[in-house]
């Protein structure tokens, strides 16, 4: 069982700049004691069965408990939790300067594929280690890779593991949270397996596979994996890499492992090969996935408001709105909280 110090984290840490999250709720800290620096992961614990607003304790227990589960260098390492009244920090690794790997790749005016391949490794490495635990990621997106250090020697780090989940034997789990682009599975809500953590989508670098010119035609290429290599953005990829996709663009069970991956010849191969990614292809695609996230976050900002003017409007709130009266409070001075869970997968 985790340990959630009671203690104020203030006492301990000197609370920095956001970091990111939704309005900020993931700040860099410094350790008062030897001065050294963290990310400090805040989450708003639900105060009643009826708010809508905030997590379950029993869903931060589980993140903290999987985290502590899967120390990996390409795994974000948690060092300490803190627990208040409302809110339960979780203690982070700092991932410094690196950034999201996309970022770094859409700032290079060329990347070969044998330096995407050292990328795909790592990330494939952290995999591995998880799946080896019985503890599938299901949040799997270029959001949610980090690089520790752009400069010398870029080290992947998988963050956000506020959706993984720990297997039990034989266990048959369904969930519709995950990004339906990256996970497949959670659109028909078929069992999910940990090879749902496919990076399929993620090494097809370029435009969404599986987009197509409407929401309704991007869900039905998805539900019939149906995608293709357009000649035009991929002249440049080598007939390995496309072997590697096509053997992780289909249905499970067919789809490689996180282990068979790290076997495929494309990626034992790597340092031989001259092939480059179409850059072109892949800023256009990161520009328009930045502007997604942008929109979704004015969607909720709207939502957000008008959930207000309805707590507001109300002459005579119904006893269950009278008992989450607290979460209104709540708002006034962290909206970043009431936001949060998982935004971008639903
Ligand atoms: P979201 O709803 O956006 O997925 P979340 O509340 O689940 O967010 P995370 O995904 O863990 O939280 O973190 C949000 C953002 O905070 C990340 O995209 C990243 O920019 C930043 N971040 C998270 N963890 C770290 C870390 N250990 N070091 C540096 N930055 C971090």
């Amino acid at each position: 069982m985790a340990v959630f110090k009671p203690e104020n984290v203030e006492d301990f840490y000197e609370i920095g700049e956001v970091l990111g999250g939704h309005f900020g709720q993931v700040r860099k800290v410094k350790e008062r004691t030897s001065g050294s620096l963290w990310a400090g992961k805040f989450l708003k614990i639900r105060r009643s069965a009826c708010s809508r607003l905030g997590l379950d304790r029993s869903s931060v227990e589980h993140e903290v408990e999987i985290l502590q589960a899967i120390q990996h260098p390409n795994i974000v390492a948690l060092k300490d939790v803190f627990e208040s009244r409302a809110e339960v920090v979780l203690i982070l690794e700092l991932v410094v300067s690196g950034g999201e790997l996309f970022d770094f790749i859409a700032e290079k005016e060329n990347l070969l594929e044998s330096e995407a391949i050292e990328f795909m490794k790592q990330i494939l490495e952290g995999l591995k280690f998880m799946h080896s635990k019985n503890i599938a990621h299901f949040d799997l997106k270029p959001e949610n890779i980090m690089l520790s250090d752009k400069v010398s020697h870029p080290n992947i780090k998988l963050i956000d593991f506020g959706l993984a989940h720990l297997f039990n034997q034989g266990e048959e789990y369904r969930s519709t949270s995950g990004t339906p682009q990256y996970i497949p599975e959670v659109i028909s809500c078929q069992p999910l397996s940990t090879a749902a953590d496919s990076i399929g989508v993620i090494t097809y670098i370029g435009l969404s596979p599986f987009q197509g010119d409407t929401d309704e035609e991007t869900l039905k290429n998805i539900i019939a994996m149906k995608y293709e290599f357009d000649a035009h953005y991929f002249n440049l990829t080598s007939s390995m890499a496309k072997d590697f996709i096509q053997k992780l663009l289909v249905k499970n069970p067919d789809r490689m492992t996180a282990e068979e991956c790290l076997l495929h010849p494309w990626i034992k191969v790597a340092r031989r090969n001259r092939s480059s990614i179409n850059m072109r292809n892949f800023k256009r695609f990161n520009a328009r996935r930045k502007w997604k996230m942008s929109y979704n976050m004015v969607w909720a900002c709207n939502r957000l408001v008008n959930l207000r003017l309805l707590c507001k409007n109300s002459s005579d709130p119904d006893p269950l709105q009278r008992q989450c009266e607290s979460d209104v409070e709540d708002t006034e001075s962290k909206p970043a909280s009431l936001l949060r869970r998982r935004l971008s997968s639903s």
